[in-house]
């Protein structure tokens, strides 16, 4: 819902519906940036190749690498590509080194759209377009053409049911799946999406509502955190909902895909789909849904088959098919386990980020947000701040919250540098993989984007949406070196100093009180008594105003 998957900040009353189309949310990051006025501050186009610690002048040296326009919006493989195959000429136009007190990395996790499968052979022969989802390509025209779809995760999802109908108008539509996902209904909007879309640009103009709506929508994706823990009642819950969910799933798609929408792992290990149309759009004739492996491109088809990939092992009679496919669409995925890739960070002792997360066993990080070695470093939507059950832009609000307690530090000059101590560091990882172990990721029986092969999950955060929201809230200082300025040693001095001094006074103030021999209830009496007088004051002005009002009026 765009409610809770947009700022907290800056709520949007004007949403056309509960979900909104992506040229919408577009539109909607567009407005924001013009009402902070920070639309000015983005340099499009510029690629961050690298960033380096210079400890004798304590910044960080940035190179910035300007691309040949369009190039911005190719992932990083496509870029190299065009290096390798017309030079660097043809993606880089400028390079320029920057410094900067305060490096804060928002590179995303889901950036790198995955590549064509590399046991697949005849790409290269393939005349038709074929694009990842990630990079939908405008200009293709569907109509009467007929399409592959390769995968079946979240965005296969939003795009299989519309590739029929206007304005795409595809003739067949062949959807590749190597194993289900877990499909459940997507959040209602109050009232229906009929009734929601007529009266909620109304109803979102009072004062309060928004704030309230998206409260709402986050109580009930806390409430789904139950189903990810370890424990009986977590796994007697999962089952109860893993029962409803089939039946669902059962009730709305024909029967022959019955068996091979029934996964074979616990809901939740994978990533949910939220589904408004895609289980309907099954009954389409126009689209066909097969487990038959993918294994080999033509000029105008792919060849599927022999057997199936799931259910494992059935199905060996299934001959090998050729389908036809004017167009192909990736909606396989991501490079997910490499955190900060491609950028380059080198901290203290020329010391590579990501080299030091693999020495210490895996993508990691204090908070999400930081590294030890790694000063005025600061990293939002980091490893394992990703949620199973929430919105990450509402996480990523509180890692720039927790982040900017820092930042301001260092802008305000009262420090020079704040770094995460190492054995902070360490702790907070081990304790993070440690809760992991007993989530339905790692031991709900899937294989998922969320960990690596060697069973290091780097990607989601095993405790409440609350629970991040409370760390970032209050920052244990103890866990961080920070090199104080004279300034802010003052400012620091000045602070204990005073909660000193209010803890000296209400210590005080108990003693006093108790050597007067007054007990709670004279406390309590006293300040009645102290409430009365200064509602009669308040109700004697109120008083005089109104009949000052009454004069004004009568004149
Ligand atoms: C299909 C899909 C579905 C998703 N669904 C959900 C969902 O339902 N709920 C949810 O919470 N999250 C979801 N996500 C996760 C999603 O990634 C985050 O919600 C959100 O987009 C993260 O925002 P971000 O600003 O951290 O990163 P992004 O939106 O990914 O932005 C990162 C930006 O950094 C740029 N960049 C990267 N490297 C460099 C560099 N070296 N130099 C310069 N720029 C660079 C990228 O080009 C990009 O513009 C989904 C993601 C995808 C792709």
């Amino acid at each position: 819902p765009a409610a809770f998957y947009s700022f907290s900040f800056a709520q949007n009353p004007k949403w056309t519906s509960f979900h909104p189309p992506g040229p919408e949310i577009v539109q909607y990051y567009h407005d924001v940036c013009q009402k902070y006025q920070i639309t000015d501050k983005i340099q499009l186009n510029t690629d961050v190749e690298q960033c380096r610690w210079l400890e004798d002048e304590q910044v960080w040296e940035v190179t910035l690498r300007r691309l040949v326009a369009g190039m911005g919006d190719l992932g990083a493989k496509d870029r190299m590509k065009v290096v390798e195959e017309k030079g660097e000429s043809a993606v880089y136009s400028d390079t320029e080194i920057v410094r900067a007190k305060v490096v804060i990395s928002a590179v995303g996790g889901l950036v790198e759209p995955k590549g064509w499968p590399d046991d697949v052979p005849g790409y290269e022969d393939f005349k038709g377009p074929l694009f990842h989802s990630a990079r939908w390509d405008q200009c293709v025209d569907f109509t009467n053409k007929n399409v592959v779809v390769v995968g079946t995760g979240c965005s296969s999802a939003q795009l299989v049911p519309r590739l029929p109908n206007a304005p795409y108008n595809a003739k067949s539509v062949t959807q590749l799946m190597r194993s289900p996902p877990w499909v459940v209904p997507s959040f209602p909007p109050p009232g229906g999406d009929e009734w929601w879309e007529k009266n909620s640009p109304t109803l979102m103009k009072f004062p309060g509502l928004p704030a309230a709506l998206r409260f709402f929508i986050f109580a009930g994706a806390e409430w789904d955190f139950r189903l990810f823990g370890g424990s009986e009642w977590a796994a007697k819950h999962r089952k109860m909902y893993e029962d409803k969910m089939l039946g669902r799933v059962k009730k709305i798609v024909p029967e022959k895909y019955h068996e091979i929408l029934t996964p074979n792992y616990g809901v939740g290990c994978k990533r949910r789909i939220f589904d408004k149309r895609w289980l309907e759009s099954l009954n389409d004739p126009k689209i066909e849904l097969t487990t038959q492996p993918l294994k080999r491109v033509k000029e105008n088809s792919i060849i599927i088959g022999p057997g199936v990939t799931y259910p494992e092992y059935a199905h060996p009679e299934m001959p090998e098919r050729e389908v036809p496919a004017d167009v192909i669409v990736l909606a396989n995925g991501f490079d997910t386990t490499k955190w900060l890739h491609p950028l380059k960070v080198v901290g203290k002792g020329g010391k590579d980020l990501v080299e030091t997360m693999e020495e210490r066993g895996g993508a990691q990080a204090y908070q999400g947000t930081a590294m030890d070695g790694f000063p005025n470093f600061f990293i939002i939507f980091g490893p394992n701040t990703a949620t199973g059950h929430s919105s990450v832009v509402m996480a990523s609000e509180n890692m720039i919250n927790y982040s900017l307690k820092f930042v301001k530090l260092i802008l305000d000059g009262e420090a020079t540098t704040v770094d995460v101590k190492h054995e902070a560091e360490v702790a907070y990882t081990a304790d993070i993989q440690k809760s992991l172990k007993k989530t339905v990721w790692m031991s709900g029986g899937c294989s998922s984007w969320y960990y690596t092969k060697n069973g290091w999950n780097s990607t989601v955060y095993p405790y409440t949406q609350i629970d991040f929201y409370r760390r970032c809230l209050f920052p244990k200082w103890s866990d961080w070196n920070v090199a104080y300025t004279k300034k802010g040693l003052a400012k620091k001095r000045t602070r204990q100093a005073m909660r000193l001094l209010t803890f000296a006074i209400l210590i005080i103030g108990v003693h006093r009180i108790r050597q007067s021999g007054l007990g709670i209830r004279d406390v309590k009496a006293h300040f009645q008594s102290l409430l009365q007088g200064v509602l009669a004051k308040a109700v004697q002005h109120w008083n005089l105003v109104k009949d000052q009002a009454a004069s004004w009026y009568s004149s």
